[in-house]
């Protein structure tokens, strides 16, 4: 569809921008619809998110989504922000209505329907989070008020007890561990740490622990040498392009109000990763 001088303007601030899939999904979505809207990625410096932020207010822009390094700092500039993204303090989606700009995080809710797509049960399960970063701290969210226990493990032992910790605040079902030895509890293991990202990073967990009744999620965009070695032990097994695309779509109806055409987006997504 044409850039026309009614098209409404949608994008996504980070820094680095170059290799975010977002544009795809987001603008295939918006032609299937018939939708006079575009997305477009921008570079923006962490010391210039302030300015970007009014830029949307002084453009115009109907809204953004934001990622690495954005999500938390943006907090401060919006005038206001929906539960789930308070509790989490971080925002990825920003809306714009009449200069009002408004932060939501559809992190949390794109993980758990991307895994209840799986047939994985979130409610009741023993679930165990790899990572303490901004994505484990959006999925613990969800996860610490369905599953019966959430548990933490990090490589920096002080961020697991952090995260853990508030957590508890939300739900009293989160505890850290200090190491990786008994797998065997887990209904759900989610590696949401960037491990797997490079071809010769090592394996997040011994998958030799691994049983076939358990779920194994990665956050990471593709099918990682864990999740692929996870299959092979018979787990069922998710990777992030679909946590992607479920908070892409949650965006979409932010900005947009409709509901989002998931198939399409899924095979925009599929057509520039396979
Ligand atoms: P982050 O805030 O930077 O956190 C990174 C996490 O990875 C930390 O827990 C860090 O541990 C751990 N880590 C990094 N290098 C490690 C290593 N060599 N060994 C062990 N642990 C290591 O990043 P994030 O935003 O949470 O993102 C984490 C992952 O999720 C990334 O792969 C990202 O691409 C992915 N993600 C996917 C989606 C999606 O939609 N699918 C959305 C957001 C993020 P320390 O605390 O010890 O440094």
């Amino acid at each position: 569809m044409p850039i026309t001088g009614k098209t409404k303007i949608t994008g996504l601030f980070g820094w680095p921008v170059e290799h975010t899939l977002s544009p795809y999904m987001q603008n295939s979505a918006f032609v299937h619809c018939g939708l006079d809207y575009c997305y477009i990625p921008f570079p923006v410096r962490p010391n210039r998110l302030e300015s970007a932020i009014e830029a949307i207010r002084s453009l115009s822009l109907s809204g953004v989504n934001l990622t690495i390094p954005h999500k938390e700092a943006a907090m401060p500039f919006l005038d206001e922000a929906d539960e789930e993204a308070l509790a989490i303090g971080a925002v990825n989606t920003i809306t714009n209505t009449n200069g009002i700009l408004n932060g939501h995080n559809t992190d949390g809710r794109g993980f758990a329907t991307a895994i209840q797509e799986q047939g994985i049960i979130l409610e009741g399960c023993r679930a165990l989070i790899i990572g303490a970063g901004g994505a484990s701290r959006a999925i613990g969210y969800y996860l610490s008020r369905s599953a019966k226990s959430l548990h933490i493990y990090n490589r920096t032992y002080e961020k697991a007890v952090a995260l853990a910790s508030f957590l508890s605040r939300i739900s009293g079902n989160t505890d850290v561990v200090q190491d990786l030895s008994s797998l065997s509890e887990y209904d759900i293991i989610i590696n949401a740490t960037s491990l797997g990202l490079k071809e010769d990073d090592p394996l997040p967990l011994d998958v030799n622990l691994l049983l076939p009744f358990q779920a194994v999620c990665d956050l990471i965009y593709r099918k990682t040498p864990l999740l692929m070695k996870a299959e092979q032990k018979g787990c069922r097994t998710t990777d992030g392009l679909a946590m992607l695309l479920w908070q892409g779509a949650y965006a979409f109806e932010l900005w947009t109000g409709m509901h989002p055409p998931i198939e399409v987006m899924r095979t925009a997504l599929l057509s520039i990763v396979k």
